[in-house]
């Protein structure tokens, strides 16, 4: 068992109308899996787990668009536990393009873009991946073989979600915030071709949703 939080479909199905959602989204959300407060809550931990492994200048790198709302949250929270313990931790922030998804189904392609100067500029430094969600893993495994020749100092994973799923490669990144089940979840900027993204709470997408935001 890994140091996460484990969701379950069974347990963790939060009725819609005990939360707020967003209007446009009421009939696209079977339910909520977990409601922002508990993902912020969880962040916060991450990073203070994150501060005290590292003593050295870190570049934390946002997988986009997916990994954004994490990236910020966390950098936030970082910020404030190196003001707060007065720690010596100068922190770097990098983006990385990363696509690899059609609907809600991985394409086995996967598409990464950061120029090659940003790329060597990572040479010799502690780097952190901060990424959305590992559902196969074949996207997190493809960057990090990508990022091997550019002779980091060290490379770590940091995860918000981690699925159950039996397509998984084994794949388990250095910090993860949540297993969930074998389902395809949206919000808190994890999309569904771009929508979804203005969504707070993590959800299960439902049948309607699925067809109404199809390409
Ligand atoms: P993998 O290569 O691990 O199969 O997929 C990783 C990428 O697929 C993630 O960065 C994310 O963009 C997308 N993805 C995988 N599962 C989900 C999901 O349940 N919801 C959303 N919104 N994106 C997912």
């Amino acid at each position: 068992m890994g140091d996460w939080i484990t969701i379950t479909e069974e347990q963790h199905n939060y009725k819609l109308e005990h939360f707020n959602i967003p209007q446009h989204y009421a009939e696209d959300v079977s339910s909520i899996l977990i409601p922002h407060g508990l993902i912020i809550d969880r962040i916060e931990k991450l990073a203070k787990t994150i501060i005290s492994q590292y003593s050295d200048r870190l570049v934390v790198c946002c997988v986009l668009k997916g990994g954004h709302q994490f990236f910020a949250d966390l950098v936030n929270f970082l910020k404030s536990f190196t003001n707060s313990q007065g720690k010596n931790l100068p922190i770097s922030l990098d983006f990385i393009r990363v696509s690899s998804y059609e609907n809600d189904s991985s394409t086995g392609h996967v598409k990464i873009s950061m120029s090659e100067k940003e790329l060597r500029g990572l040479k010799g430094k502690d780097v952190l991946i901060v990424e959305d969600i590992i559902d196969t893993g074949r996207t997190m495994v493809s960057l990090l073989e990508y990022l091997k020749k550019f002779e980091l100092k060290s490379l770590k994973v940091a995860s918000l979600f981690i699925k159950r799923t039996p397509l998984s490669n084994g794949f388990i990144p250095d910090y993860v915030g949540f297993s969930v089940p074998d389902l395809f979840i949206v919000g808190y900027c994890l999309d569904y071709n771009d929508h979804f993204r203005d969504l707070n709470h993590v959800c299960a997408i439902s049948p309607e949703g699925k067809i109404k935001y199809q390409n």
